[in-house]
C-alpha cells in the first residue's frame, strides 16, 4: 500500500516524499479513504501511530479541491487539541503537508500573549488549531468566527474531558455549522466520549489500531 493507492494527489504526495514517509501507518491507511469521502470517523488511537496524517492529509486535500487558489481566506477546518504542545504538533504537520496546496495554518493556545495569535488570524487562514479556552476566549473578543468551518476535528478527546475542556467544547461546537465532517480521536472511550460521539458524530465510521 501507498499514498498514491490511498488516492492522495501528487502536491501533496511531494510533501509526503519530503517528509520522508515510505508507507502509510495502519491508521493512515484506514482512515484516510473514509475521511477523503466525507464520512464522520470515530478513531481510537495513540499518539505516536500517525494519527495526526490521517485526518491533516485528507483535511488538506479536501479543502484543496473545494478552492485550489484561495485568496479570501476563512477558517474551513477547525482541530481542538487538549495541549500547546499538541497544537504546535499539529500545527507543524499541517504546515509541512500543505507546502504546495496553497492552506494556510494558524495555531492558538492559552498562556502566551494573544496580540501575535490575533495578527496571524487577521491574515486569513483555513486551517485554525486550538485549545479550547483560548478559542472560546478569541471567539468572545470577536477574532474568531466558526461559520464557515466545514471540517471538525476532536483530538485527544479523553484528554480534554480529564482536562476539563468538554464544556468549552461544546460550547464552540455551537457555533460549528451542523453541515461539516466531524472526526473524533481518542485514546480511550469512557461513557462520556461515547455520548459526546453520539451527539455530535453522524452515522461514524469506527476506526482503531
Ligand atoms: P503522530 O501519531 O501523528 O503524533 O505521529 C508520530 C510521528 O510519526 C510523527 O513524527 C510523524 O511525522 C510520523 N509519521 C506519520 N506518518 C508517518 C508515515 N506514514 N511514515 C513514517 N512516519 C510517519
Amino acid at each position: 500500500m501507498t499514498f498514491r493507492d490511498l488516492n492522495i494527489i501528487d502536491p501533496i504526495l511531494k510533501s509526503i516524499a519530503i517528509a520522508g514517509y515510505k508507507e502509510p501507518t495502519p491508521i493512515q491507511t484506514d482512515a484516510i479513504p473514509v475521511l477523503l469521502s466525507k464520512k464522520d470517523i470515530l478513531g481510537s488511537a495513540q499518539t505516536g501511530t500517525g494519527k495526526t496524517a490521517a485526518f491533516a492529509i485528507p483535511i488538506l486535500q479536501n479543502l484543496y479541491i473545494e478552492r485550489p487558489d484561495s485568496n479570501h481566506r476563512h477558517i474551513r477546518a477547525l482541530i481542538l487539541t487538549p495541549t500547546r504542545e499538541l497544537a504546535s504538533q499539529i500545527y507543524e504537520n499541517f504546515t509541512l503537508y500543505a507546502k504546495f496546496v496553497n492552506q494556510r495554518s494558524t495555531v492558538i493556545y492559552g498562556g502566551v500573549s494573544q496580540k501575535k495569535q490575533e495578527e496571524a488570524l487577521a491574515k486569513g487562514v483555513d486551517v485554525l488549531i486550538a485549545t479550547p479556552g483560548r478559542l472560546l476566549d478569541l471567539m468572545h473578543q470577536g477574532f474568531i468566527s466558526l461559520q464557515h468551518v466545514s471540517y471538525l476535528v476532536l483530538d485527544e478527546a479523553d484528554r480534554m474531558l480529564d482536562m476539563g475542556f468538554i464544556k468549552d467544547v461544546n460550547k464552540i461546537i455551537e457555533y460549528v455549522p451542523k453541515a461539516r465532517q466531524t472526526m473524533l480521536f481518542s485514546a480511550t472511550m469512557p461513557k462520556e466520549i461515547e455520548t459526546l460521539s453520539k451527539t455530535i458524530l453522524n452515522d461514524p465510521v469506527r476506526v482503531s489500531i
